[in-house]
């Protein structure tokens, strides 16, 4: 029995998730969910995006769902908040094909570790005399969390190879910091193969030969920026998840937004969320029941019978979730 705080958001956010609960009910195991708000209906309702009742729930449950959330500008982004106050320091964005989805590469499947905390999205930025300067922080502290997280997640997930990514020919001391501690890291993990290569050097590589990556480890702005192109290798964001996890919690999404333009149609895949349920599931070390998910998903999406539009299917959200249920009911 799980405790799992559900946020399902704006937008499309509350129909993928609707849809994942329904999956996630074919399993035997018992989820215990505890509903809580944030976002801009939750902001028109309560005055704030994110209320602390939703930040507690969180803190206190074994692990959360979350949809997505349309942004207001004057006010904080429930899903930042969020990271923040529950040391979300780690972001696990997979870069996997599928069968069925188009895509450019169908071999793949690597992930990417992206340091969650600090670098260029410290917050720090001013104008100066005849521009503006944005601070970037590399601490030996996180980027030890980050590479031990990158390499533990290797051991636990038959993984062995970790990269390190970085630009460390120019930012000597930033950069020079994050590889050199990511060497040390390594020391403690035999049998774990290691190398590095150069941000932009990477980037090539994601279009040329991207099999050749196994486990990547980077820094804030660089994993941002590789996971956008990760997601364009295997088939977009209707079906990439996310994991954001910290040393007390996990909390996982789609990478995709509350997509206004196709709210309440009923339309949106919601691969990407079930696709993040499945990470849940691993992170709650229910290996078996993940499995099970994504094997019968990827059943549906290499039928391409019951699918949604992005996938060339016809399917509401909830038809192509009942589809998932199904074939896991009939294992
Ligand atoms: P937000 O500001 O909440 O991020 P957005 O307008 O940026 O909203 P996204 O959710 O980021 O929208 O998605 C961008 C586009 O991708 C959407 O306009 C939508 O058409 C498409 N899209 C996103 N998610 C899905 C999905 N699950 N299924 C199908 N199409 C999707
Ligand atoms: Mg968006």
């Amino acid at each position: 029995m799980y405790d799992i705080a559900v946020i399902p958001g704006d937008g499309i956010g509350k129909e993928v998730m609707d849809a994942t609960l329904q999956v996630l009910d074919a399993l035997d195991i018992k989820f215990n969910y505890k509903e809580a708000r944030a976002g801009e209906k939750c902001f028109r309702r309560t005055g704030t995006t994110i209320p602390d009742e939703t930040i507690q729930i969180a803190k206190d449950c074994d692990a959360s769902l979350f949809g997505a959330v349309t942004s207001i500008r004057s006010q904080k982004s429930a899903i930042i908040t969020l990271r923040k106050e529950l040391d979300l320091y780690a972001n696990l964005r997979p870069v996997k094909s599928y069968p069925g989805v188009k895509s450019i590469f169908k071999d793949l499947d690597f992930i990417i570790v992206r340091e969650n905390t600090e670098g260029l999205y410290s917050g720090i930025e001013k104008e100066t005399e005849g521009g503006a300067t944005a601070t970037r922080i590399i601490t030996t502290k996180a980027s030890e969390r980050i590479c031990k997280f990158a390499f533990e997640y290797a051991k636990e997930n038959g993984r062995n190879r970790v990269s390190a990514v970085h630009k460390a020919n120019v930012l000597k001391k930033t950069d020079g910091l994050f590889k050199d501690t990511f060497y040390n890291v390594a020391e403690g993990y035999d049998g774990i193969e290691t190398n590095d290569f150069y941000v932009d050097a990477t980037a090539m590589f994601f279009i040329t030969k991207p099999q050749m990556f196994d486990v990547i480890v980077t820094t804030n702005l660089y994993g941002d920026i590789l996971s956008d192109e990760g997601a364009g290798l295997v088939g977009g964001l209707g079906l990439i998840p996310s994991a954001n996890i910290g040393k007390n919690n996990g909390l996982f999404e789609p990478v995709h937004g509350s997509a206004p333009d196709i709210a309440g149609k009923n339309i949106a895949n919601p691969s990407a969320m079930i696709l993040s349920a499945v990470m849940m599931l691993d992170y709650l070390k229910e290996h078996d029941a993940a499995r099970k998910v994504e094997n019968a998903l990827m059943k549906v999406l290499s039928e391409r019978k019951v699918v949604t539009c992005d996938c060339g299917g016809s399917a509401t959200t909830m038809e192509m979730a009942l589809e998932v249920k199904s074939k896991i009911e009939s294992k």
